[in-house]
């Protein structure tokens, strides 16, 4: 059947750039040793799993969410040992937080230019994506030798442009790399020069060796314009949906009032709850996959055919070995192709930027899964390299 006029007329008036993407597109892993999205690979145990279910069938469902969230805001204020003077707010995952950051400063100054977004490049998709669709111009900034900060490219873009949101992931994705506390305090000083906020994105906390929030405790002074945010999908819970931001109370207390009033679901917040109560499960868990990583890098550095760069996170960047863009490509596909073929689903990012040619992200799984991943890299590279 054709569509009505009114159909078509109705398309129409969804805006050209969106009638131009593509939606996020989530592969397809039934099946598959699933190592593409930094997730947790553990479930609960089963005595967890009937404890959680009786807590969530006592949940009023009828109900919108209450003042039970602030349970959970101050527990997670706990969790994170939040400075003096931070206030916390919620979102429904870190990409809500992103979006209601864009929302805050979306708009035009005097002069009707739009505002800025100012990230390292590769980085983390959502904050163009979120940029773009809110009216913000995003600037990226290569990232330089083995993805470390370019300083002089940072700062000079951030006093030219002047931006609303400077982004740091702290460690990066799909880089994996913390950058080096110098890099940093000159980036956020020259933000602080020109009035921008800063986002730092700590997303891999529970896998890195460092956290700037200490770096923050020590001269609250500094980061009057820094927020902090991190997110229980990395602590193992990506299916519940849950970030927070802590920042100066402020700062904080301005952002909040873009929230919608109820975007933490009442089983998302008692999930949280649940699992915050029982953090050294997931802090074993951690600790697990971070004594996987170091396994993974060694068996990686074994293999002539791969570049394995360190990783502060639970992912592992590789290169696969090739002379020139093309070929590069080339066999980043074959090889992802090649895992996928032996049931082994990663990430190919070669395309995602030209620092990334030749490369795929691999997520440390549990030591069978990791054990599944370097036979079938193994194998794969022999067909390609
Ligand atoms: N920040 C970074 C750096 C990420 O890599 C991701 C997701 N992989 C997120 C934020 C989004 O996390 P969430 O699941 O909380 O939306």
């Amino acid at each position: 059947t054709t569509p009505s006029l009114a159909a078509v007329a109705a398309l129409s008036r969804i805006r050209q750039d969106v009638r131009g993407m593509h939606a996020y597109a989530v592969q397809d892993s039934k099946g598959m040793v699933k190592l593409d999205a930094m997730e947790n690979p553990y479930r609960l145990s089963p005595a967890l799993q009937e404890a959680l279910g009786k807590r969530l069938g006592a949940v009023a469902l009828n109900r919108y969410p209450d003042g039970r969230v602030n349970d959970l805001r101050q527990a997670l204020a706990a969790y994170a040992d939040m400075p003096e003077g931070f206030e916390i707010m919620l979102g429904n995952g870190s990409d809500e937080l992103i979006s209601m950051l864009s929302i805050a400063c979306a708009v035009p100054d005097a002069t009707g230019a739009r505002a800025v977004v100012v990230a390292p490049t590769p980085g983390f998709v959502m904050y163009a994506m979120s940029a773009q669709l809110l009216g913000l111009d995003f600037v990226g900034v290569p990232l330089g030798t083995d993805f470390a900060l370019d300083v002089p490219a940072m700062v000079g873009a951030i006093l030219a442009k002047k931006p609303a949101l400077v982004y740091l992931a702290y460690p990066n994705n799909p880089t994996a790399n913390l950058w080096s506390e110098s890099s940093m305090a000159q980036v956020i000083a020259a933000a602080g020069e020109v009035g921008s906020i800063v986002v730092l994105d700590e997303a891999y906390q529970p896998f890195s060796s460092r956290t700037y929030l200490d770096t923050i405790r020590q001269a609250p002074d500094r980061h009057g314009h820094v927020l902090l945010m991190r997110t229980m999908s990395k602590f193992g819970l990506a299916g519940v949906r849950l970030g927070y931001l802590m920042g100066p109370k402020a700062l904080v207390a301005e952002l909040d009032k873009v929230r919608p009033p109820y975007n933490i679901s009442v089983l998302n917040y008692e999930c949280a709850l649940f699992a915050l109560e029982h953090a050294d499960v997931f802090a074993q868990q951690a600790a697990s996959l971070r004594a996987q990583r170091t396994r993974l890098l060694a068996a990686l550095r074994g293999m002539p055919q791969v570049h394995a760069w360190d990783s502060d996170a639970n992912m592992v960047l590789v290169r696969i070995q090739a002379q020139g863009a093309a070929a590069l490509e080339a066999a980043a596909a074959k090889v992802f192709n090649g895992l996928k073929a032996r049931g082994v689903l990663v990430k190919n990012i070669s395309k995602m930027d030209p620092l990334l040619a030749g490369c795929l992200r691999l997520t440390v799984g549990t030591e069978e899964e990791n054990t599944l991943l370097l036979a079938a890299l193994r194998a794969s590279l022999e067909e390609t390299v």
